[in-house]
């Protein structure tokens, strides 16, 4: 391509490759450490599958003590959010996923190959589509809209491969002069890449997590620069992970189709391509049918969603963990006191069928797990922090309650011991402890006969007076129990379990069912933590008054 054309094509000063090379030095890390990122693009909405990558390629690089950078793709301009880097900076640090480069919340950039925001890089990338032109690897199309869809009319008719290649890459052939006649004219024009490629043949693309895979190569001549002056992702991604030295590009697998046209543009650039991994997406089951997640139709989607419900954020990491190696579940067994960022992360055996099923199943019972793994204190403060963003009227009476709170939060909760597992996130919390407080008990007489079916009202009266009358909630659990069951003998309910199931007609019941009167009649529920502790929580007088139903 002549000179004159190019200089039509680019009127402005560019730099030279050379000098952007001087620009971004090699990293010059030692063997084995490796350089990830993640490349979200800001369209306003954090889907839970990007914090699902970037914890992947997080812990890939940091588990070498590599580096880890976010980058901003906002080279589609119509789909781009203000504000949008915030939410993605915010959601990952809040999962405890930090980036030693790239873009901060407030689109600052930190780190020495920036900018990494990719609108910011148009000389950078213009620069080397120049040398493409110049080097015969690239040139202008100025086929309009209206050209390409009659083209692909064409080929749907007459039942060939769609796209712009072969004798479909109509601009690829034009005459300098027709180039330069279009350019003069003001006719707009997009860049594209003259693909050497051949569809026939196959190339073997190594992938980290797929394994080896034979695609086709490319021969369509994509675009690699729109009307706008900026790249398309494809050119971007190469500029971008060559120039910033990225080592390992783990991504997700709708990317997989492009790995040949990627290559090629590493090597037509003369550079070394990274290794790539592509992940599947989340899915989940729909009517029968798994799909993917999708941030329109799942609520789940939106990486807010956890947030909303109170999930706790080491548990959706754990969960995330588990997905990436499933041997995280024995790993977090033998280690329960470890940071979950201890286990180590292999990417040849990331969960790769079809797509990684979410499991809220699986989720909740991490969930729990974590929770119990918890001081009171810690969980106190994190619901506390959720409730000020969701519950604000809850948050109050956990501030003025905080003692309360925590001794309540701590029944049954030993550390390392066998803990209490009812708590799955945040927004379980204000219904487990609602009988805690007065106004919040709304269970009706009636309710609570019903949970105490088929015991008669006096029965479960005189057991509620008596217990009533020598309850001290000084009294140590042994000489607590011995006075249900006095009262339980008393009362032609059976003490020994044995006896009472040998013969049930015997008996008015066992002394569970003594317990279970004080429990409904003292919480408004059958199924409670321990009933010795929470009496003693709420105090001789709270108990008295309940049991005076
Ligand atoms: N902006 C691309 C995306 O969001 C990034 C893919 C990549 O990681 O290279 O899909």
């Amino acid at each position: 391509m002549t000179p004159e054309i190019i200089n039509l094509i680019f009127p402005n000063p560019l730099p030279t490759p050379a000098e952007i090379e001087a620009r971004y030095p090699r990293r010059n890390l030692p063997e084995g450490v490796r350089v990830t990122r993640i490349a979200p693009s800001p369209t306003g909405k954090m889907h839970v599958g990007n914090v699902y990558t970037a914890l992947l390629n997080e812990r890939i690089a940091h588990q070498t003590n590599g580096v880890f950078f976010l980058r901003a793709e906002d080279t589609d301009q119509e789909r781009k959010v203000d504000g949008a880097m915030k939410i993605i900076v915010n959601s990952l640090g809040r999962y405890g996923i930090f980036a030693d480069e790239g873009v901060d919340k407030d689109g600052k950039d930190f780190g020495a190959y920036g900018p990494y925001t990719q609108s910011e890089r148009r000389d950078i990338y213009q620069a080397y589509i120049k040398s493409l032109l110049e080097k015969g690897l690239a040139y202008p199309c100025f086929c309009a809209a209206e050209d390409l869809d009659i083209m692909r009319k064409i080929q749907e008719k007459t039942s060939v491969r769609p796209g712009y290649y072969g004798k479909y890459a109509k601009c690829r052939n034009l005459t300098d002069e027709q180039i330069l006649e279009n350019l003069k004219a003001g006719k707009p024009f997009v860049i594209r890449f003259k693909s050497s490629g051949d569809n026939n043949k196959r190339m073997i693309i190594k992938d980290l997590i797929k394994g080896d895979m034979a695609l086709p190569e490319n021969d369509i001549d994509v675009v690699i620069m729109k009307g706008d002056g900026l790249p398309t992702y494809h050119f971007a991604h190469a500029v971008d992970d060559h120039l910033m030295g990225t080592t390992h590009v783990i991504r997700g697998d709708e990317w997989v189709s492009s790995i040949p046209l990627h290559i090629q543009l590493f090597v037509a650039l003369g550079w070394k391509a990274p290794k790539y991994g592509h992940i599947a997406p989340l899915q989940k089951i729909d009517n029968g049918n798994k799909r993917k997640l999708s941030k329109r139709h799942d609520p789940e989607a939106c990486i807010t969603y956890f947030w909303e419900k109170g999930y706790p954020e080491n548990a959706l990491i754990e969960y995330m963990l588990n997905l990436i190696n499933a041997s995280f579940e024995d790993w977090r067994r033998n280690n329960p006191d470890k940071p979950a960022f201890d286990f180590p992360v292999n990417f040849n055996k990331v969960s790769n069928a079809a797509g990684a099923l979410f499991d809220f199943v699986k989720l909740n019972s991490i969930a729990k797990d974590v929770v119990a793994r918890m001081s009171a204190e810690q969980v106190y403060d994190a619901v506390l922090a959720w409730a000020t963003d969701y519950r604000p009227t809850f948050a109050e009476r956990l501030k003025a309650n905080r003692e309360y709170v925590i001794r309540i939060l701590d029944i049954e909760r030993n550390i390392g011991k066998k803990s209490r597992k009812d708590i799955v996130k945040w927004d379980d919390v204000e219904q487990d402890i609602a009988y805690f407080f007065d106004d919040l008990l709304t269970v009706s007489p009636a309710e609570k006969a019903a949970l105490l079916a088929p015991l008669t009202e006096s029965d479960i009266r005189l057991i509620a007076d008596e217990f009533a009358a020598i309850y001290q909630p000084a009294d140590d659990k042994e000489t607590w129990f011995a006075h249900i069951k006095a009262i339980a003998e008393k009362h032609g309910f059976a003490t020994d379990m044995k006896a009472y199931k040998e013969n049930p007609a015997a008996f008015k019941g066992s002394v569970s069912d003594v317990a279970k009167v004080l429990r409904v009649l003292v919480t408004g529920r059958d199924k409670t933590p321990d009933l010795y502790e929470i009496m003693r929580i709420l105090g001789a007088d709270k108990v008295r008054a309940r049991l005076a139903f």
